[in-house]
């Protein structure tokens, strides 16, 4: 079992060691491996990502440390990118890259602050934590969290973040701890467990590498709540992270304001204007363009010559689209005489509408079928109305001719 130097220097950043085992790269595992004697980098567990960094030989030769694992034996692997030619026994000096593990520390140490506050003040316990590369999230045992408890909960842990309490690092008996009243005792059988004790706020079981005290934490700031299986996930960030998330949030909604002209905390309200806004301008486009379709067809029934008792109007349009021609065809078939409209629009995506007034003599699905074989369209419809797409580039004027060489035979 490799000896961890981070149980109880978790500050320490370079160390000394030898190498125990060197792992040649596998089908099952791509990259070379080293096993040290003992190990200041932490390997991703407890919910913790991994630390990365460098070991260095005697010969100067570095080699850098991508990934670190945990094997079930409880050797800590060291994933390199390039296979390190040592044999057992070599010195090697480890080097952790220092801002990711500080950044890990805070996410971490935030998380048991964060957790503890929603003990105190709502009895909701965590049953499960991740850290990703932006975000950190815990899952907490609740059905819904309403806002203001979201806040209260930032609120308390940002709190005992700005009391600057210490955080130690002791060992008991498992029979001891589970006199201690943690808020989590492991599931494991373990003779003796680490506590991390926040001073008179929290005291839980844990393997991970956390700071010395609550203010290296920095901000801790709850950015979404979601509904998830077993409760309710609460998102945050920590320290510089929740810096840089609030950061981006206010240039985004800089952008925003810059847009309306307005100040970054009118933004929803002005949104919420613009909607109705836009909702109205539809309404309105809506009833002109009716409007509009139905003077067009008075108009075009007007000037047709009736023949066989109908009036047969032919349009296409070039620069509007299906909808209109939709309107208009039904317009043309409800203009008052006997109609057929045989309509077309040229825009992206091109289609035709055949309307007649209800109860005509012809058949308006079977005659939009019979002209799309012709061009491999789709579409269908009833006896009075029939609608469908044809493929772009091709000749709707051509078709509607075709159209009406069919019914006026
Ligand atoms: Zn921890």
């Amino acid at each position: 079992m490799t000896q961890r130097l981070y149980y109880d220097s978790p500050e320490l950043r370079e160390f000394e060691s030898v190498v125990e085992d060197a792992l040649p790269p596998s089908a099952e595992r791509p990259r070379p491996g080293v096993i040290l004697r003992e190990t200041a980098f932490y390997p991703t567990s407890g919910g913790q990502l991994h630390d990365t960094g460098w070991l260095t030989l005697d010969s100067s030769e570095r080699f850098r440390v991508t990934e670190v694992a945990e094997h079930e034996d409880g050797r800590i692997v060291h994933y390199l990118e390039t296979p390190v030619g040592a044999a057992a026994g070599t010195a090697v000096r480890g080097i952790i890259d220092s801002e990711r593990r500080r950044d890990h520390m805070q996410q971490h140490s935030g998380q048991h602050v964060l957790s503890a506050a929603f003990v105190e003040l709502y009895q909701m316990a965590t049953l499960s934590f991740h850290m990703g590369d932006d975000d950190c999230s815990i899952d907490l045992a609740t059905p819904a969290l309403s806002l203001g408890q979201a806040a209260g909960a930032e609120k308390r842990a940002n709190q005992i973040v700005f009391e600057n309490r210490p955080v130690h690092i002791r060992y008991v008996s498992r029979a001891e701890a589970e006199k201690l009243g943690l808020r989590k005792l492991p599931p494991a059988e373990r003779d003796q467990l680490r506590l991390i004790e926040v001073a008179a706020f929290d005291l839980s079981a844990c393997g991970g590498t956390h700071v010395s005290a609550t203010g290296q934490i920095g901000a801790i700031l709850l950015r979404k709540t979601e509904k998830v299986r077993q409760g309710t996930r609460v998102e945050f960030v920590c320290g510089e992270r929740a810096v840089r998330s609030a950061r981006r949030d206010f240039i985004s909604l800089t952008e925003a304001a810059a847009l309306f002209s307005s100040r970054p905390g009118d933004v929803p309200e002005m949104i919420r204007k613009n909607f109705e806004e836009g909702k109205w301008l539809r309404r309105q486009r809506d009833e002109a363009l009716e409007q509009l379709a139905e003077s067009m067809a008075m108009v075009a029934v007007g000037e047709q010559p009736e023949k066989n008792g109908r009036v047969v109007v032919r349009r296409t349009f070039a620069d509007r689209d299906i909808g209109f021609a939709k309107l208009f065809a039904q317009k043309v078939a409800r203009a008052g005489k006997r109609a057929v409209a045989l309509v077309g629009s040229g825009m992206n995506p091109p289609g035709l509408v055949f309307a007649q007034s209800v109860g005509g003599p012809a058949d308006m699905g079977a005659l939009l079928k019979q002209v799309l074989l012709s061009v491999g369209g789709r579409g269908g419809g009833t006896r009075d109305f029939a609608q469908g797409g044809v493929p772009a580039g091709a000749n709707v004027e051509q078709l509607l001719q075709q159209a009406a060489a069919t019914i006026e035979a």
